[in-house]
């Protein structure tokens, strides 16, 4: 195809949030192109081996999840193409979106973009991290892991909101125990947390050392599970082992929309605002689905949802274009 020639629609990143979206848009006969910056499209999910959360399915692997998302997606005239990451964003004169994609090596256009490059969790970066997330004894959400602990022992790291409730959340619902770290001596997370935390950690399990920090993760002798991990205080420089059964790090996330700053409505960390009832965004003609949107549920099931609402939308901006409103953008759901 050549530039000139537009595609309906162009879902940018292929995950569970753009091959939603994509079934949606492809089965209502829209001319679909998805593009996907890695060599294998699937989003973060891949990385797991068991979602238990995922409707109609007791239990299934990540990877066959996605497979079976993109066999349905194709199989309804969708196109996928790996390799192609969007680089730029612009709206033309003729009101098409222009796509750059690998920082200049070729462009698309559509009428319509639907942008799902989704949010990564922030990594640590300590020896033993990635080999044990692989074997999946590391985890960066409590939703979707906590239930693989049940009667086990984890280390959790961070000290914001999110670290707080989930450390809670874990120990009130699955863990023998807790062990919860944060660099600094004061939590980041509001006090009406901390308060809560400190009410029910020696009756739930929780065992809170500060200010520690994580510096390995070392793995047994087959690399399948978490021998020990070794945390550090800050201020005496005392090392200490602790044997887990699992490490939950709870440091945030980062949207991959660092490419679109000025294009589209972002908060400050750089999850796209939109309108939670209709996605759109701040630019005409362009959509948001899944992580990278501003009060995403970060979950499966509402990735695909998002994906699904931005799709059925864009009958209703194709009928009539000069229809679109960002009405609703930046209002809390
Ligand atoms: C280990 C792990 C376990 C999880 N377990 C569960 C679970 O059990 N249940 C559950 O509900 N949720 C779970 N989640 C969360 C779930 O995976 C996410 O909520 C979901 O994948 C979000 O979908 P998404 O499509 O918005 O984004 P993503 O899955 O992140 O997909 C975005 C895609 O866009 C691509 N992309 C990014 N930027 C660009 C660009 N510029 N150009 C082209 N492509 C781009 C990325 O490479 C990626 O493939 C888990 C997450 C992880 C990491």
């Amino acid at each position: 195809m050549s530039e000139t020639e537009a595609y309906d629609v162009i879902i940018v990143g292929v995950g569970p949030a753009g091959l939603a979206g994509g079934l949606y848009a492809a089965r209502d006969r829209y001319k679909t192109l998805m593009l996907e910056k890695n060599g294998l499209p699937g989003g973060q999910i891949m990385l797991t081996e068991d979602v238990e959360n995922y409707p109609g399915y007791q239990k299934i692997g990540g990877f066959d999840l996605i497979e079976r998302m993109k066999a349905q997606v194709l199989r309804f005239g969708a196109e996928i193409a790996v390799n192609r990451a969007v680089t730029s964003l612009k709206r033309r004169d003729d009101g098409l979106l222009e796509l750059e994609i690998n920082a200049g090596e070729r462009s698309h256009v559509a009428r319509a973009v639907i942008l799902s490059p989704g949010s990564d969790y922030r990594v640590l970066g300590v020896p033993g991290e990635q080999q044990m997330r692989q074997a999946t004894r590391v985890s960066y959400c409590a939703t979707c892991d906590g239930a693989f602990y049940r009667d086990k022992h984890v280390l959790t790291v961070g000290g914001g909101n999110t670290a707080v409730q989930d450390t809670i959340y874990l120990a009130e619902r699955f863990v023998r125990k807790a062990t919860m770290i944060h660099r600094r001596r004061e939590f980041r997370a509001q006090m009406v947390l901390v308060e809560e935390l400190h009410n029910v950690a020696a009756d739930k399990g929780i065992d809170i050392k500060l200010p520690y920090v994580l510096e390995e993760i070392v793995p047994n002798a087959d690399g399948a599970e978490i021998d020990h991990v070794r945390i550090r205080n800050v201020e005496t420089d005392a090392a200490e082992q602790v044997k887990v059964d699992g490490v939950f790090v709870f440091a945030g996330m980062t949207p991959n929309t660092a490419w679109l700053r000025g294009v589209v409505e972002m908060d400050e960390a750089g999850y796209i605002v939109a309108d939670p009832l209709t996605m759109r965004t701040s630019m005409p003609g362009v959509f948001v689905a899944g992580d990278c949107r501003r009060q995403a549920a970060m979950q499966l099931v509402t990735a695909c949802a998002d994906g699904v609402v931005a799709a059925m939308m864009l009958r209703e901006y194709f009928r009539d274009p000069s229809t679109w409103t960002s009405a609703g953008v930046g209002e809390v759901a």
